[in-house]
This record gives structure tokens, C-alpha cells and sequence, in this order.
């Protein structure tokens, strides 16, 4: 007849995969969930372009220290010029018109996290007309030094919505800037294989996505 200690160890394995089903399911569904049936996503309006998230429009004054894709980063980590603190507490922008789903502390390597959802037609030009499919995107700002927007807040591209920070003392202060195709999916670890979560070159999609010229 097996163990006391046997059976808690077996029901206690049980319950753990039954949670990691429960956690993977629900991912895959928010990855296949379609635009229309996103909560909320009705009412955020269509975005008209994208500016990079410091020095908005253009990052005039910051430089990428290091890029999507080197060491398996999944973002961005926009740095001032003049290097170490000097750009802490400077502000950050909404890269373009959306809807704030996060706004919170995680702690750890992450620090104040916001995230804003995108509207995105998938033919640039013809946005302005309205036609075309749509998607949603995500953009997620870390290491915040504090937030200035809370969930379900709408942004206007260019608007601030926290400033440059250290993830409590961490790093020197810096953003760390991603862009995602999966909306609402899990945080990660900010490295890795960018398919898993839906991780795109931020800095690609913004050139292939700025605003009309006035
Ligand atoms: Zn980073």
C-alpha cells in the first residue's frame, strides 16, 4: 500500500499539471483570439502611425544600447546619450494611440511595467479610409521610474505615460522597449526565442509604421 507522503506527492503533481494546463490554455487562447472579440478592443481607436517611445517622434537624444535581437534581447533598451543616469526621470511616450491594459509593478529584473494596446491596419495606407483587416499589437514599457497612466486608460500617440527608470535600483536607468504581436500574453523574461511570445524588432516596425507627414 503506497505512502502517506507518496499520495500528497502524487495528488500534489496532479494539481500542479492541471494549473500549468490551465496557464497554457488560456496563452493559446489569448494568442488565437481575433482582434474583434479582444475585450475592449472596440473602443480603442485605430492607430495613425507609431514614434519611438523616448526623444518622441524620433529618439532624438537617445541610443539604443542594445538592440532587439543581440543576446536574445526581445526588445529594445533606450539609453540618453550621455550615458549612465543622466536620463533618468525623463519621460516616456505612448508609441501610439491605445488603450492601457497594464500599469504595474512586477518587481525583480522588471520593475513598473505599462503595456498599450494597438489597433493596427495591416494595409498603412488605406488606414485613414478605415478599410482594410486589422490587428492588434502590443507595446510594453519597463524598468519605469513611475507610471503615470493606469488599465484601461486611452493614450494618444506622443503622450507620456511614466518616465525613464532603474527597476528600483537595478540598472542604470534605462527603458526597456518590446513590441509584440501577441496581446495579453505572459511577461517572460525580456530574452529568448521571440516566436514564443509574439516579439517583434521594435525599432523595424516603427520605421514600417510612422505617421502620415502634415
Ligand atoms: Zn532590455
Amino acid at each position: 500500500m503506497p505512502s502517506r507522503a507518496l499520495l500528497l506527492a502524487f495528488a500534489t503533481a496532479l494539481a500542479l499539471l492541471a494549473l500549468l494546463a490551465l496557464v497554457t490554455l488560456r496563452a493559446v487562447t489569448d494568442l488565437e483570439r481575433p482582434p474583434s472579440r479582444w475585450p475592449g478592443a472596440a473602443a480603442i481607436p485605430l492607430a495613425d502611425g507609431f514614434d519611438f517611445p523616448v526623444g518622441a517622434p524620433d529618439a532624438r537624444g537617445y541610443r539604443d544600447a542594445q538592440p532587439f535581437g543581440l543576446n536574445q534581447h526581445l526588445g529594445s533598451d533606450w539609453n540618453g546619450v550621455l550615458g549612465a543616469d543622466t536620463d533618468l526621470g525623463d519621460p516616456v511616450f505612448a508609441a501610439a494611440a491605445g488603450l492601457v491594459t497594464e500599469a504595474a509593478d512586477h518587481g525583480g529584473g522588471w520593475g513598473n511595467v505599462v503595456r498599450v494596446v494597438h489597433r493596427v491596419s495591416s494595409a498603412p495606407g488605406r488606414a485613414a479610409a478605415g478599410a482594410g483587416p486589422e490587428r492588434l499589437v502590443e507595446t510594453l514599457y519597463a524598468h519605469l521610474d513611475r507610471i503615470d497612466v493606469r488599465p484601461g486608460d486611452l493614450v494618444t500617440r506622443g503622450q507620456p505615460i511614466g518616465t525613464i527608470g532603474t527597476a528600483h535600483g537595478r540598472y542604470l536607468a534605462h527603458l526597456h522597449f518590446e513590441l509584440r504581436t501577441s496581446v495579453g500574453v505572459a511577461l517572460g523574461g525580456g530574452y529568448g526565442d521571440p516566436a514564443s511570445l509574439g516579439h517583434v524588432d521594435p525599432t523595424a516596425f516603427i520605421q514600417a509604421h510612422r505617421p502620415p507627414r502634415r
